[in-house]
């Protein structure tokens, strides 16, 4: 029988108002259990609980916060075999990106325990004589998480861990797609000793909760990951209060392949960066922008490699492409495939449904040639396993079709010259910049977030969370002449 899991509510588990059934994407018969959906008085309290728990852990000392990110880390990553197993269950990615993904996850909290120890602030003497200034970093508050479900345990890390290490409350509307994951995530960290109500769980759907939860004048800030039109609504509803703003949505990423580029190692990039999580990544090479001299060459190869794919249940040894998240995701997939052809594009492989023997969401990995730049599967997210070559003459046009675009998260080149290389690290219009590598895969300790309709507000990741976690403050100080 399946189990029944709670939302955690101003530091109490508790049933909610309904619940929802979770089923994986690779078996549909497999029912994973039943998850609360948080009803609006639930969240009220919740927020209430966090207001005063936030107060007391930002006094509650650095070693402490230290040692509760640490142990949440060390749990994350000594699990990560058994958690992830359960990620690739409810969300079909293969087993390997599931398990590294809850390894991941564990090390942004093994790092924010580090950066809680670092935080120090500036002194400046003022323009005034005799007056001291001191610059000091305090915690913005409440931190309302909304998260997608293609990275559900790394991308809540990676807002979760800077925000209490930088003395937040956090209240957390994971997506509704992979409430295991956010559940599993939510039960380490609620066994840690922090004021209760520091840290809620609030699963349940995203246009009541979540749109309360963002509306709310009791949280000083949102950041959120997922798509352009939710984050457009997000913004206008945080508008009101002036509530602080991090939005990390979709992407359009290009990876341009030179006629000077090692074609094995283009072709790895390409596959990898298309077809990694069956193309549900923000940094997914959905563009291959390739050299005129080298595509048929590429193509064919990309092709061959694609032919070799294991399709397959996430769970499955060997998956190399699991299912993709939903009926509706697929649905939404096989109608780009239809756009593609519509608009000329040739299908060199895939188009379809896969059926691996499985009652799940298969899709064949799927490659575009002969697609332009302006053809509608070239400009919108489609979040899918799949990928449009667009031809070009040479650099300067390669750079051209990569910068066009409304977005900007992620770009790569595939190219043996320095020169090349350079010219497109400095010129290409994206928040991170890949040279000889796929678009999709990026380190924690270091900034991440995009340009255009990517991104909106300061960066996540790395030291650089500091700016959207805490909020400045600025002490002037007349100390006067000591008593003699
Ligand atoms: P959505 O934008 O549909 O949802 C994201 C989250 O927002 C979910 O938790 C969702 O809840 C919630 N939500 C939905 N409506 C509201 C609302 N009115 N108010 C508050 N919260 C709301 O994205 P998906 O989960 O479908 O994720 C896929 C998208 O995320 C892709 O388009 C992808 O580009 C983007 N993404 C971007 C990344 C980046 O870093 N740039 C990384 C990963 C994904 P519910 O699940 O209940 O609908």
């Amino acid at each position: 029988m399946a189990g029944r899991f709670d939302n955690l509510i101003a530091g109490r588990w508790a049933a909610g108002e309904g619940e929802i059934e979770n089923r994986s994407p690779s078996d549909q018969t497999d029912l994973i259990g039943l998850y609360a959906q948080a009803g609006l008085d639930q969240l009220n309290e919740t927020l209430d609980a966090a207001v005063a728990a936030q107060r007391r852990w930002a006094m509650s000392g650095l070693e402490k916060r230290q040692a509760v990110l640490d142990a949440i880390g060390r749990e994350l990553m000594d699990r990560s075999k058994e958690l992830g197993r359960l990620l690739s269950r409810e969300e079909g990615k293969p087993l390997a990106e599931g398990v590294g993904e809850v390894y991941r996850a564990g090390q942004f909290f093994a790092y924010y325990a580090a950066e809680v120890l670092r935080q120090i602030g500036e002194n400046a003497d003022s323009v005034r004589p005799g007056v001291e200034v001191e610059v000091r970093r305090e915690p913005v508050g409440v931190v309302a998480v909304v998260s997608p479900w293609n990275f559900p345990t790394a991308t809540a890390s990676w807002k979760i861990a800077p925000a209490l290490a930088f003395g937040n409350a956090v209240v957390w509307k994971p997506a509704n797609l992979t409430p295991a994951s956010a559940h599993a995530l939510a039960e380490i960290i609620a066994r840690q000793d922090i004021p209760e109500g520091l840290f809620s769980l609030v699963m349940g759907s995203g246009a009541t909760v979540g749109q309360a939860l963002i509306e709310s004048p009791k949280i000083q800030a949102v950041s959120f990951t997922g798509s352009v039109e939710v984050g457009r609504g997000v913004a206008r509803s945080a508008a009101p209060n002036f509530t602080k703003l991090q939005l990390e949505m979709g992407s359009k990423n290009a990876l341009a392949v030179m006629d000077d580029a090692d074609l094995d190692l283009a072709v790895a990039a390409a596959l990898n960066g298309a077809f990694g999580g069956t193309g549900q990544k923000c940094t997914a090479s959905s563009r291959l922008v390739v050299h005129e001299r080298v595509h048929d060459a590429f193509v064919d190869a990309l092709v061959a490699a694609m032919r070799g794919l294991k399709v397959d249940h996430a769970l499955e040894e060997g998956t190399q492409m699991g299912p993709v998240v939903s009926e509706g995701q697929l649905r939404g997939n096989l109608r780009y495939v239809g756009l593609a052809g519509e608009a000329g594009a040739e299908l060199a492989f895939g188009g379809g449904r896969a059926d691996v023997g499985h009652d799940g969401f298969y899709m064949q990995p799927t490659l575009f040639t002969g697609t332009r730049n302006d053809m509608a599967v070239n400009r919108e997210e489609m979040f899918a396993p799949i990928a449009c070559v667009i031809k070009v003459g040479g650099y300067e046009e390669a750079l051209a079709v990569v910068n066009d675009t409304e977005f900007g998260l992620t770009s790569g080149i595939v190219t043996k010259s320095l020169a090349r290389a350079g010219h497109f690290r400095r010129h290409a219009r994206t928040g991170c910049v890949m040279v000889n590598l796929p678009t999709a895969g990026t380190d924690y300790h270091v900034p991440f977030g995009g340009r255009g309709r990517s991104s909106y507000g300061p960066r996540e990741q790395g030291r650089w969370a500091v700016e959207f976690y805490t909020t400045a403050k600025t002490a002037y100080v007349k100390a006067g002449e000591p008593e003699a």
